[in-house]
């Protein structure tokens, strides 16, 4: 899904109080002072802030973060702030929640006292979403430092500086951040002072669990995976997997040809206990996936999805950002329109990347992409609302239901058509430049530029437009307005210029066959319509679909396919016999307490998608998916 310098605020910045007295301005130089005690969160779920904020006599407002960078959206999670108390002056302060503003709080500061002290307790959650249900097992602590700060309300989180300091759980912990300067004394470490963007830009993991991966030391530059997990023999990753995350680095920067970091670490979790993530920042990334992520084969293929996909994001997201979502204060809503680009190429290099760097197959990923545009193909929202959508509503479409998503589309509609979008970009550059530009070439030119220390390098829709023209002239104001801002009744098709096509067979492909298995999912949704789990249980049904107009819903479960008890492969062969008969398959349905039948005609079989070559067209696709990265001779 998150570090910021340089920027140009193109959003507007409403600010209430734009008169900042001398004084104030003096006191404002000060650091905030932040200690944060996780000594017994493993046990507790509670962590312990106590900080010194600067601050002038008179009214003081400070906040808690709600727009967390990286999160697109107002996430910060203030339900778990709690036992607030202020003093000043030796003597505690009342305060007060604003009304139109609840993440705001207001102290009267008396006269003669310019710091004062605010102790909070966060209240870990195991039901939260991204960072807030990951804060502590018995073995693996992950701080995200937003969620234990509260900050002078206006702040430019670019130059307030803050000392952090945290308290771990024991001796045996060990802590990895790209915070600059740790020293740790017993359980205590303290950092270098920060700016409030860096901090919050630098989440901590620790545990007593771990291991690290070193996958480049070279010329001043590291890059690491610092894996935090429940038990040691989730640690081992076979050796000859190794190299295939070393290559996801040479791969990247194969692509991009700089660098926006100079430590960068890999904050892993593997965990059964520990709820998975996947958060970038600048300089590091917040990730975490299932205990079985490095030493199980298909989990591992994920975990080097999710890796490549939120280092990606050093580039693209964290260093050229949309100026809309470069905000200077945590308080300042973000506009997420930009996230096609953002999150949909990320996404397309986040799948492509592995496959160079050996981590997953071309098989794999051809079979990703004929799911993906099979499902944003059958979706019945596209009639009415466009791709833009999808991103511009992201701050609530990120937590909308799965439950009926073909029909409202959602937050991950700009990932995966953002997928094909960027496949189909990257033919179309290939095409107009005869084979000598690519996208590759492209995000070299506007994500890489130079080597630079974190920052943020923001920009615009039609900056980002006029350097794609600059790059390869074309109409692509045009491209992206019919194909991401208009509604349209298919995702963009790269797959025939690249010498594919995609069709229906009875066969499920092997990106397919290995979600149903991981996931125990049943997938009807390009045949009857159906999506559900291998148990009946149906969670969505297609609108116009045979299920819907038979009177099949969410929430119904299939108990029997033709008389026969059900399971998914029940409910498959059902759907074969059907190709060479009239009859409808009939299924016995319950919903509640009540039991009915659903006949469904349907005689059009199995229907999986799949990418297949087109005789006599070049194979453009190999070379996509080819190692770019120099290779030993
Ligand atoms: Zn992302």
């Amino acid at each position: 899904m998150n570090l910021l310098e340089r920027r140009l605020i193109a959003s507007a910045f409403f600010c209430a109080a734009t008169v900042v007295t001398a004084s104030a301005a003096g006191a404002q130089n000060a650091p905030l002072i932040l200690d944060v005690d996780a000594s017994d969160a493993p046990i507790s779920s509670i962590v312990h802030v106590h900080e010194t904020l600067p601050v002038a006599p008179g009214e003081f407002a400070f906040a808690y973060p709600r727009w967390v960078p990286g999160e697109h959206g107002p996430e910060g999670p203030i339900q778990n702030v709690a036992g607030l108390h202020v003093t000043g002056g030796g003597q505690t302060l009342p305060w007060s929640r604003d009304l139109a503003d609840m993440n705001e709080f207001h102290v009267d500061v008396p006269a003669g006292v310019s710091t004062i002290t605010v102790d909070f307790d966060y209240l870990g959650s195991k039901d939260g979403t991204y960072g807030e249900a990951r804060l502590a097992t018995s073995t693996i602590l992950a701080i995200n430092w937003n969620q234990f700060l509260l900050y002078p309300q206006h702040a430019d989180i670019a130059t307030t500086i803050v000392q952090p300091t945290i308290v771990l759980p024991g001796p045996d912990w060990t802590a990895e951040t790209a915070l600059p300067g740790p020293t740790r004394t017993g359980n205590s470490v303290a950092f270098a002072p920060a700016t409030l963007e860096r901090l919050v830009d630098s989440p901590l993991d620790a545990g007593t669990v771990f291991k690290r991966f070193t996958l480049l030391d070279s010329g001043g530059f590291t890059n690491e995976i610092d894996v935090f997990a429940d038990r040691a023999s989730q640690l081992e990753l076979p050796p000859k997997k190794l190299g295939g995350f070393e290559a996801i680095v040479a791969e990247m920067d194969a692509i991009y040809g700089a660098r926006h970091w100079k430590n960068y670490h890999f904050l892993l979790t593997i965990s059964d206990a520990m709820p998975g993530n996947g958060v970038e920042h600048g300089s590091s990334s917040d990730d975490g996936t299932g205990g079985d992520g490095l030493t199980d084969p298909e989990s591992l293929s994920g975990t080097a999805g999710l890796l490549s996909h939120e280092f990606n994001h050093s580039w693209d997201g964290k260093y050229r950002r949309p100026a809309d979502l470069a905000t200077n204060n945590f308080q300042v809503p973000e506009q997420t329109e930009l996230l096609w680009i953002y999150e949909g190429m990320t996404q397309f290099y986040g799948d492509l990347v592995p496959v160079r760097a050996g981590l997953a197959t071309a098989e794999r990923f051809r079979d990703g992409l004929a799911n993906i545009y099979a499902g944003e193909d059958h979706e019945p929202g596209r009639a009415t609302r466009p791709l833009i959508d999808t991103a511009a509503a992201a701050p609530f479409l990120y937590s909308a239901p799965r439950s009926l998503s073909g029909e409202r589309r959602t937050a991950g509609d700009f990932y995966v058509e953002g997928e094909l979008l960027w496949l189909d970009v990257y033919a179309k550059l290939l095409d107009l430049s005869g084979g000598t530009k690519s996208l590759d070439g492209f995000a070299h030119l506007f994500f890489g530029i130079a080597n630079t220390p974190p920052m943020v390098n923001p920009y615009t829709y039609a900056q980002f437009v006029a350097a794609l023209n600059a790059y390869q002239p074309y109409d692509w104001d045009g491209y992206f307005k019919s194909h991401v801002y208009a509604v349209t009744a298919h995702p963009p098709n790269p797959f025939e210029a690249l010498g594919w096509k995609l069709v229906y067979t009875a066969t499920p492909n092997s990106a397919e066959a290995a979600r149903a298995k991981f996931r125990h999912s049943l997938d009807a949704a390009f045949s009857l319509g159906i999506a559900g789990n291998d148990k009946g249980a149906v969670s969505d049904v297609l609108t116009g679909s045979p299920a819907a107009k038979a009177g099949l819903g969410i929430g119904d479960t299939i108990v029997a396919v033709d008389s026969r008890e059900y399971s998914s492969e029940v409910l498959i062969d059902g759907i074969k016999a059907a190709q060479s008969s009239s009859a409808p398959i009939v299924l016995i349905v319950k919903r509640n307490d009540i039991y009915r039948t659903v006949s469904i005609d349907y005689h059009g079989g199995p229907q999986y998608p799949h990418l297949v070559r087109i005789d006599g067209v070049p194979d453009r696709l190999a070379g996509i998916v080819a190692p770019h990265r120099p290779m030993p001779k």
